[in-house]
């Protein structure tokens, strides 16, 4: 047996385990009352359900019916045959302890007239059984047929298992019924067919069976009920067709990528001529059935695989005809394959197919930028360092083609914590360049990285004179606490020490390893604001919320344009406009040196890429601020370089993107790769016989949700205890190789609680003190937006390099959305989630956190008294294998008034910041020097205004109420210029609807009222 099998076999046997303890199969008897223990297979009495004030919810909560709903294939009557089994428990007065009966079987002939209503079945005979498995009568139950007719007009047949007995009996002190199960036998049925939906013809629209408060698996013909509903999802493979794939080694690539890129392309097209051809949809149609609507839809996006395969073929054009170009992407894939340091070698076939269909991004500033390439491929499949493959081969290009200096893309991550896994990897490939760079001899600034998160996880700036709450450039401890790098990205050792250079003000990562190329040098990486500004690295990463501070900042220019100047004092960098305490514009504190003339044309300095990840979290207010953002920065940067820059993003849903991609940056979107013919039957991507993810629903019956967690959780803690104490045997129960048991238990030992709330996950964390016992103690975690930046690193390494004893590793982890991006934990693979999130694309981001190389394990715990769970519950199935479909259509406008009122004043100081004060030559920070610069006539308020609706796009009838709010606001800001208000200190206290966003986080909330301290 192999390593893959054990595990796989380890996930059945976990996911199994968890059922029997839901039901109480291996109980016999029990000192507690089974009504409040077990979660799973109970009905409770017709009447006591009945009876319960709760109404539907009721019957959800704790259902006293369960059952199976097919289509019979012909017309009626019909006869089949229904088997039951369930048990009771009895209460032994003497004994004082409750014990369970042998199973009531029963198999009953059932025949059912074509009459629309509910036949009733079997009650006699059920009751008859329970009498003489129980030993006393008073215990019912029946089993019910619902005969209607269904939307295609066929009859369709509801069969349950009803626990007719009643609430209460003096012979029973419980009238549940315990370990139900119902099959269906000898009924020859037709599916039922899914309407259609947006994309049908990619999907399977039969549906055998659905379950009634259960899951439904086919066993030989067969129908039965499933207690806790479970679906698979297979591993993707990434090479899907007969012919011999070309060679995707990096180095092969950095010899001579055109061989490997044209054959790439030919089979491309030869699959796609025998998956999207005409003749081929033409046919499946038939088959399959599809309406009129599906052929015209399937033959759009047929259209949409000719046009991908087009991109590819000019991206190899580009590389025969641009020589620099040529050279770039050599270049980009030998740094690759030094940043892969050997862990991997090659890129999978999608990656090189974005590249390759990217390429022109490269080099044309002019009609690219009018699209935003969206990336959408199951997470986990290496869209991050496909990503840093396209930067690296621009950043080359622009080194080689005169941008000697500033930032070539600045990519953004919605989430106010960006993992620093994520960080690594794009300072490995940075590092990785840079050495390129220098082998290539290329001239112009070394390659270097920025971590532009800002105040919290790391500093805005090293003040000279720290006050409490300040990074102290006196304290010896301060550098450390702002390490971002667990790796030096050159060597990889874990060599880095953290310090703080008075000199250039720099607070520096070092490599201790005296081998390393870094060679002792301040490691290209930057992490505090005003060092980001001073040497505008290659790349920046962050999150998107510091886009605010371009209201904030007059040094934010090198994001959208150039710098002022260059400060004479090397190892100063670049200067902004002058401040008093910084008379030459140089941001390190006391500077007295003079400002020098820009080493490169002003007009370089735009970055030529903005990049978005998880796009599909942009939506309401933050969506609404951020399109007004984004067309901020486009139209500086328009104003300052002649150009807009190229957009990329990602995605987790292709769900509305088009419109999304409209309304946040108002160019037209096009996606990477093209939905495949059949979903899970890709080119790029395809399902592999390998298990990913197995989802395990469950919806818990009369008992909370928060004891369903706390059980699972003991129970998950009780089954990989076994396995540490007593390898051998608990191997043998499975059925694997003992040699094994390690792995698994590395594997497996750990648990995620997610939770949608902190106030779930708290509730969690504080009930598994008293309600989680099991041999031993639990270590628990917590990664939500609470925990702080320096324990989130250390979690995250104990978790990737876990302790050599199992005691002393982490067991459970409490997850909120903070972790549903980008950590990446080979050992996360077993999670329990509690409701479903308000969102299937967080449903889809969250689980992908485990599994993402071994099998996973996922419980969704549903909170079956909500209507939108109980849907998910109801089609799971669907839920989990069509997930995308249920993406809800993202909510997102540029249209508000309320967002515009609290983005306006930020819209215009970032104009007054970035193209007034620069052209200016001076400071226009207070009130007076300001009104110096109005009456001077440079700052005319129509002019302003016409400014910003054209930035912002306000073009439409539709735009007319924007429009007039922005003219009373403009119409004030002149009032309040002439007449400013007593208090005003500072030009933005002359903005009618108050101060700028100090975050694209704060509309929901009022910002602190605070002068702009530029
Ligand atoms: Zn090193
Ligand atoms: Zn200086």
């Amino acid at each position: 047996m192999n390593a893959e099998t054990a595990r796989e076999k380890f996930v059945d046997w976990l996911a199994m385990r968890m059922t029997v303890a839901g039901r109480g199969d291996c109980d016999d008897v029990l000192e507690v009352e089974p009504s409040g223990k077990y979660w799973l297979g109970r009905l409770q009495s017709a009447e006591a359900v009945a009876e319960s004030d709760w109404g539907d919810r009721g019957e959800r909560l704790e259902p006293c019916a369960f059952g199976i709903k097919v289509k019979p294939r012909d017309a009626g009557p019909w006869r089949f045959h229904v088997v039951t089994s369930f048990r009771v428990w009895l209460w032994d007065k003497s004994a004082k302890i409750w014990k369970k009966t042998e199973p009531v079987c029963t198999r009953s002939v059932i025949e059912v007239p074509v009459r629309i209503g509910t036949h009733r079945y079997a009650g006699e005979e059920l009751a008859h059984a329970l009498a003489s498995v129980t030993g006393r009568a008073g215990l019912a139950a029946r089993i019910d047929v619902e005969v209607e007719i269904g939307q295609s007009g066929d009859h369709e047949l509801s069969v349950s298992l009803v626990n007719s007995s009643p609430k209460e009996h003096s012979d029973f002190r419980d009238t549940r019924l315990y370990q139900c199960e119902l099959r269906i036998e000898d009924l020859d049925t037709a599916p039922f067919i899914l309407e259609a939906l947006e994309d049908s013809f990619r999907y399977d629209r039969r549906i055998q069976a659905y379950g009634i408060n259960c899951g439904v698996p086919i066993e030989s013909g067969t129908f039965v009920t499933e207690d806790a509903v479970t679906v698979d999802r297979q591993r993707p493979r990434y090479w899907n067709v007969d012919y011999q794939m070309p060679t995707m080694r990096f180095g092969d690539f950095a010899d001579d990528p055109i061989g490997p890129a044209e054959s790439l392309l030919s089979a491309l097209k030869r699959w796609g001529s025998a998956n999207w051809a005409t003749d081929v949809l033409d046919h499946r149609a038939d088959e399959e059935r599809w309406s009129p609507e599906m052929r015209q839809k399937a033959a759009r996006a047929a259209e949409e695989f000719e046009q991908e395969c087009e991109r590819l073929a000019k991206g190899i054009e580009l590389l025969l005809s641009d020589e620099a170009l040529f050279r770039a992407f050599r270049g980009m894939n030998r740094a690759m394959s030094f940043s892969a340091r050997g862990k991997y070698d090659s890129w999978r076939p999608f990656q090189l197919g974005f590249l390759l269909a990217n390429l022109s991004s490269v080099v044309d500033g002019v009609r690219e930028p009018d699209v935003v390439d969206v990336v959408w491929f199951a997470t986990g499949g290496g869209k991050t360092e496909t990503y840093l493959g396209l930067l690296v081969t621009a950043a080359l290009y622009d080194r080689m083609t005169g941008k000697a200096s500033g930032i070539t893309a600045w990519s953004r991550f919605p989430l106010r914590m960006l993992s620093l896994q994520q960080t690594q990897r794009f300072a490995d490939a940075i590092a990785s360049a840079e050495m390129v760079r220098r082998e290539m001899d290329l001239g112009g600034d070394g390659f270097s990285l920025g971590f532009f998160v800002g105040q919290g996880a790391t500093p805005n700036r090293i003040p000279e004179n720290a006050k409490p709450g300040d990074p102290d450039p006196d304290d010896d401890q301060m550098p450390r606490r702002y390490q971002v790098l667990e790796f030096c990205p050159f060597c990889h050792e874990r060599s880095i020490t953290m310090e703080f250079d008075r000199r250039t003000w720099r607070l520096e990562h070092r490599c201790g390893n005296a081998a390393c190329v870094a060679n002792g040098e301040a490691l290209p990486i930057y992490v505090v604001d005003e060092e980001i500004y001073r040497f505008l690295p290659t790349v920046v990463v962050g999150t998107l919320d510091k886009a605010a501070s371009i209201a904030l900042q007059a040094s934010m220019r090198g994001m959208v344009g150039a710098p002022l100047g260059v400060c004479s004092r090397k190892g100063h960098g670049y200067t902004y406009a002058p401040r008093s305490s910084r008379p030459s514009g140089c941001l390190v504190p006391g500077c007295r040196a003079t400002q020098q003339a820009l080493p490169m044309e002003e007009d370089r300095y735009g970055p030529s890429f903005r990049l978005q990840d998880e796009l599909h979290l942009l939506r309401d207010s933050l969506g609404a601020v951020d399109s007004h953002y984004e067309a901020l920065y486009d139209a500086l940067q328009d104003e300052l370089c002649g150009r807009k820059p190229k957009i990329l993003a990602s995605s987790a849903t292709l769900t509305g993107y088009e419109k999304q991609v409209d309304v946040l940056y108002r160019r037209a979107a096009r996606v990477f790769p093209a939905p495949p013919p059949r979903v899970g039957g890709g080119f790029w991507t395809a399902d592999s016989e390998s298990l990913m993810r197995r989802f395990v629903a469950i919806a818990p019956r009369g008992v909370t949700i928060e004891y369903t967690v706390d059980r699972l959780l003991t129970e998950l803690q009780i089954a990989v205890r076994d396995l540490a104490r007593d390898p051998i045997s608990t191997c043998a129960e499975i059925g694997v190789d003992p040699k094994f048991a390690g792995e698994l238990l590395s594997l497996y030992g750990t648990n995620v609680v997610y939770g949608n709330t902190l106030r779930d996950l708290e509730a969690v964390m504080r009930s598994m003190e008293t309600q989680v016992l099991v041999p031993g103690a639990i270590n628990t975690a917590s990664l939500t937006g609470k925990t702080d930046f320096s324990e989130v690193r250390e979690i995250l390494e104990r978790l990737q390099s876990p302790e050599d004893s199992f005691e002393e590793r982490l067991h459970i982890v409490s997850a909120s959305s903070m972790m549903s991006h980008g950590v990446d934990v080979d050992r996360l693979n077993v999670m329990v989630m509690l409701g479903i999130p308000l969102s299937a694309a967080e449903f889809i981001q969250a689980t992908a956190r485990v599994g993402r190389r071994f099998p996973g394990l996922v419980f969704v715990v549903h909170k079956i008294g909500r209507e939108r769970d109980a849907g998910v519950f109801r089609s799971f199935r669907q839920f989990i294998e069509q997930g995308d479909r249920f993406v809800e259509p993202i909510p997102v406008t540029r249209r508000s008034r309320r967002v515009l009122d609290r983005t306006v004043t930020g819209l215009e100081l970032a104009r007054l910041l970035m193209i007034h004060e620069a052209s200016s030559g001076t400071a226009l920070t207070t009130l007076r020097t300001f009104k110096d610069y109005v009456s001077s006539g440079k700052f005319d308020v129509d002019v302003e205004l016409d400014a910003l609706i054209k930035a912002l796009g306000l073009q439409s009838e539709l735009d007319e109420p924007l429009r007039k709010d922005l003219r009373v606001w403009f119409d004030e800001l002149r009032h309040n210029i002439l007449v400013p208000p007593n208090d005003a200190r500072f030009p933005s206290d002359l903005s009618p609807s108050g101060p700028p966003m100090l975050s694209l986080r704060d509309v929901e909330k009022q910002a602190p009222v605070i002068g702009t301290r530029v």
